[in-house]
C-alpha cells in the first residue's frame, strides 16, 4: 500500500476565506487540500450575507481590516471580471436622519479618507433626495460612497474553489476535523470524521469554529461569539425603488440596518445584530423580522408595502476584538484566519494574498506554477446576460432554451451544467446556490418537482434521498 500524501498545506474551512486562500495557493507550486465539515462550498457564514461589496471605507484607520479591504477591492475587480462573478458597482448612499447623525458625516468623511477611500464626498439632505427619490422624509445629509456595491454571495466562494480545483487542489467535504496532532516530522496529523490527514502547515479558516481549531492547536487567541444578522428579500418589483445601497450611520458595535439592491434583482432589508451563544442559530424570529420593518419603513417607506420572497439569516464570527483575528506562528506551521466578521466577502482575496505573505516570510516556497486554469461561471446575475438570453447557445442547443425555474429563468442546461461543474451540486441547496433554481418568488412551489428529476437524473440520485438530504439542512 502506498503512504497517504503529505500535504503542504492543509486549509480547514471551504467559506469564502478558506476558497480564497485556496485560490490563491493553488496558483503556486503547492500542494493543498482544504478540509470541510459541510457537504459543499460555503455552506457556512459565506452562504447568508448581505452581498455589499465594501470598500472599507468605515473600517478602522490602521485595522488589519482596512487594509485588507483596500487590497482586496482590485483584486476582487479582476478575478469577477476573468471567472465572471456578477458586481454592480451601484455606490453607496449613507444617509443621516437626525441633526447627531448629520454631526458625523465630516468625521465619517475623514475615516473614509485615511482608508484611501478619497472619492467619498459629503451631500446635502436636497442631494440625497435627488439621488434617491423614493427615501423617506426627514434625511439631514448623507455620503456618497461610489466605490461601494453588490456582489454574488453564492458565485464568489464557488468560482474560487473552482479554480482551487482546477488547479490542483484537493476539496475533501464532510471532513470535520476532530483532532490535531504534531507528528514526529514537524507535520500535523488531523484528524477528521472521514479519516486522517498530514499537512506541514494548517491554516485556520474555519469561521465561526475558528476558535475550537484554534484550541486544537493550543492556542487560546480569542473566542468566537456568533452575531446573527436576519435579512428579509423582497420581490424584484420593489427594485426601482433605489438605484444604489443605503446605509445606515454605523455604530460602533454593527454596521446597522441597510437597504440594498441584489445582484438577483431583489431588495434586502438587514441585517439585525443579535450577540447568541449557539453557533447553529440560524432561523429567523418573528420579533427580529418586525424590527426590521419597522427600520426600513422611514427610510424607503414604499418598501414596506412590497412582496416578501425569502427570509433568512446568517452568523458573524464575532469576538472581542474589533479587528481580524490573523496571526501567524511560524514555528508551529500555523496561521490563524479568525474573527472575520463582516466583511469577508469583500476583503477575501486580500486576506489570500497576505497569508501567501505570511507563508512566504515563514519560509514557504511559493513558486508560480507556469500554467494556471481559470473557470467560466453560469452567468446568474441580473444586470448581464442570463444563459436563457444567449441566443447563439440556444440555437446550439434547445435545452439552453428550456426554463425550468421560470420565477428565475433557469434552464434545463445550466441544471445539468451544475451537476458537471469542477465541483459539482451534489444536493438541491448546492443546486440553488449554483443556478438560483427554487430561490424566486414562488419559492419552488412550482418547479421543485421537475428541477429535482432533472437533477436526480442527472446525478443518478432517487428523489426520495435526494428530498431527506434537503430536509436535512
Ligand atoms: C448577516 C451577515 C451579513 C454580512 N454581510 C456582508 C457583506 O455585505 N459583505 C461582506 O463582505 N461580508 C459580509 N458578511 C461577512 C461574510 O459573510 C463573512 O465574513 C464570510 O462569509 C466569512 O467567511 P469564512 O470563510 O471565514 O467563514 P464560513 O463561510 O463560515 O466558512 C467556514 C467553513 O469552515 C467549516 N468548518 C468549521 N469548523 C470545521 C471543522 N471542525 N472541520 C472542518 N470544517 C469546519 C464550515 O463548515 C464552513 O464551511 C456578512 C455576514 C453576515 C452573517
Amino acid at each position: 500500500m502506498s503512504e497517504p500524501p503529505v500535504y503542504d498545506v492543509a486549509i480547514i474551512g471551504a467559506g469564502v476565506v478558506g476558497a480564497a486562500i485556496a485560490q490563491a495557493l493553488s496558483h503556486k507550486c503547492v500542494d493543498v487540500v482544504v478540509l470541510d465539515a459541510g457537504p459543499d462550498v460555503g455552506t457556512g457564514t459565506s452562504k447568508a450575507n448581505t452581498a455589499i461589496r465594501h470598500t472599507g471605507f468605515d473600517a478602522k484607520p490602521g485595522s488589519l481590516e482596512a487594509a485588507l479591504l483596500r487590497r482586496s477591492y482590485p483584486l476582487v475587480t479582476e478575478f469577477a471580471a476573468r471567472t465572471g462573478v456578477p458586481i454592480e458597482n451601484t455606490g453607496a448612499l449613507l444617509v443621516a436622519w437626525d441633526s447627531h447623525q448629520a454631526e458625523r458625516l465630516p468625521e465619517l468623511e475623514t475615516n473614509a479618507h485615511a482608508n484611501g477611500c478619497d472619492d467619498v464626498t459629503r451631500v446635502s439632505a436636497q442631494q440625497v433626495y435627488e439621488l434617491e427619490p423614493h427615501l423617506g422624509p426627514g434625511a439631514t445629509g448623507g455620503l456618497l460612497v461610489p466605490g461601494e456595491g453588490i456582489i454574488c454571495p453564492f458565485t464568489m466562494p464557488l468560482a474560487l474553489a473552482y479554480d482551487a480545483q482546477l488547479n490542483g487542489t484537493d476539496f475533501r467535504f464532510n471532513h470535520q476535523v476532530t483532532a490535531i496532532a504534531p507528528d514526529d516530522r514537524g507535520s500535523h496529523i488531523i484528524e477528521t470524521t472521514r479519516n486522517s490527514v498530514t499537512a506541514r502547515w494548517v491554516i485556520n479558516a474555519a469561521g465561526l469554529y475558528s476558535d475550537v481549531i484554534d484550541r486544537m492547536l493550543g492556542h487560546d487567541s480569542f473566542t468566537v461569539t456568533p452575531r446573527r444578522g436576519q435579512l428579509i428579500v423582497f420581490d424584484k418589483v420593489a427594485r426601482p425603488l433605489l438605484s444604489r445601497v443605503l446605509l445606515p450611520v454605523p455604530s460602533a458595535k454593527t454596521k446597522g440596518v441597510l437597504i440594498a439592491p441584489t445582484v438577483f434583482g431583489n431588495v434586502l432589508l438587514g441585517p439585525t445584530a443579535e450577540d447568541l451563544t449557539d453557533k447553529t442559530a440560524t432561523e429567523t424570529t418573528a420579533e427580529g423580522l418586525a424590527g426590521l420593518l419597522d427600520k426600513g419603513r422611514p427610510i424607503l417607506p414604499d418598501l414596506a408595502a412590497e412582496q416578501v420572497t425569502a427570509t433568512y439569516a446568517g452568523l458573524r464570527a464575532a469576538t472581542g476584538e474589533s479587528d481580524y483575528q490573523i496571526h501567524s506562528w511560524p514555528d508551529e506551521h500555523y496561521i490563524c484566519v479568525g474573527g472575520i466578521r463582516s466583511t469577508g466577502l469583500s476583503s477575501s482575496l486580500g486576506i489570500a494574498d497576505y497569508v501567501l505573505d505570511l507563508l512566504g516570510d515563514a519560509g514557504q516556497q511559493l513558486r508560480d506554477k507556469e500554467e494556471t486554469q481559470t473557470p467560466h461561471m453560469p452567468m446568474i446575475g441580473e444586470a448581464f446576460t442570463r444563459p436563457y438570453q444567449d441566443e447563439a447557445a440556444i440555437a446550439a442547443d434547445a435545452t439552453c432554451g428550456h426554463i425550468v425555474c421560470h420565477c428565475e429563468r433557469v434552464t434545463e442546461a445550466e441544471i445539468i451544467a451544475a451537476t458537471r461543474a469542477p465541483i459539482p451540486a451534489r444536493d438541491l441547496n448546492g443546486l440553488r446556490r449554483r443556478t438560483r433554481a427554487m430561490m424566486g418568488r414562488c419559492q419552488g412551489f412550482y418547479c421543485t418537482a421537475n428541477v429535482s428529476r432533472l437533477f436526480a437524473d442527472a446525478t443518478g440520485q432517487t428523489l426520495t434521498h435526494l428530498f431527506a438530504e434537503d430536509e436535512q439542512q
